[in-house]
């Protein structure tokens, strides 16, 4: 949870590392207008890059790391970087035990700039600000979902361009890190946009957490609690998002007779178990 600022020219992964497109939509329907987007995801990798492990002492050795690249356009901006943290840590209350930059809390970090010990960035940069506020948020809806003891991050700058962000982040697991990315994302674009919230986004969460707690297993019989919190429609569409975005699969079974398709989640160490 150490952000620190490096302008720098992006880094090229390490021949393991794993590329895919950084396309995707929307999860939980929260931004609207894909055109209108100031965040951009350039792109998502998981792997180990050592060269970022001298930037924050707390990162595990032998973690893998999610990189995801950003370019943020300048805007109109509805508000500014600390009602998005003040709005965001309303919506997500375990952001306030997030340290950051040394030992600053998140609010000391964002808000005391002058005063936090252990980060490069002293001046005002709207830019580095909501690439590392999508990063505390990025590791809040990942060690949520995970129920991961730690995770630490660090946001890096390009030099050139400008408006591009490296953000690193722990991950035990590819997939929940990249549904907490883009969550986080669309979390930030919506307040960005003027937006509160949606709390479409906790269902979503709530159901990607069940389903990791319950890796291998079909999720459908765990979703009592969660529709009975939320109903089921919502409940319906966090699972449909968590399908099309490669969360959730299919359950391999000898016999299903529910007649809808088991869906699971299976861990990238774990393997599948046979449905009950
Ligand atoms: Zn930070």
């Amino acid at each position: 949870m150490t952000p620190r600022r490096k302008r720098n020219e992006p880094t090229e992964p390490a021949p393991a590392e794993r590329e895919r497109s950084g396309q995707r939509r929307s999860l939980a329907h929260g931004v609207e207008g894909e055109a209108r987007r100031r965040i951009e995801v350039r792109d998502l990798l998981f792997g180990d890059f050592p060269q970022v492990t001298p930037l924050n002492p707390d990162f595990v050795p032998g973690v893998k790391r999610l990189k995801m690249t950003l370019s943020i356009s300048e805007g109109s901006a509805n508000g500014g970087i600390s009602e998005y943290v003040e709005a965001l840590t309303g919506f997500l209350p375990s952001l306030s035990f997030h340290r950051c930059c040394g030992d600053n809390s998140l609010k000391e970090s964002f808000f005391e700039r002058d005063q936090r010990r252990h980060c490069s960035v002293k001046e005002m940069d709207g830019g580095v600000d909501l690439a590392h506020l999508v990063e505390h948020v990025l590791i809040d809806v990942q060690h949520y979902i995970a129920r991961m003891r730690t995770c630490s991050g660090v946001t890096c700058a390009w030099s050139t361009p400008r408006d591009c962000y490296d953000i690193f982040v722990e991950c035990v697991d590819e997939k929940v890190g990249r549904t907490a990315a883009g969550i986080a994302v669309d979390l930030v674009e919506d307040l960005l946009a003027g937006r509160r919230p949606n709390p479409r986004y906790l269902c979503l969460i709530q159901a990607a957490r069940v389903a990791c707690d319950h890796s291998g297993w079909p999720i459908e019989p765990r979703l009592g609690p969660l529709i009975a919190s939320w109903g089921r429609p919502l409940v319906g569409e966090a699972v449909a998002d968590l399908r099309s975005n490669g969360f959730l699969r299919e359950a391999r079974v000898s016999f299903n007779f529910s007649g809808r398709p088991l869906l699971c989640f299976v861990s990238d160490e774990g393997t599948e178990s046979i449905a009950p």
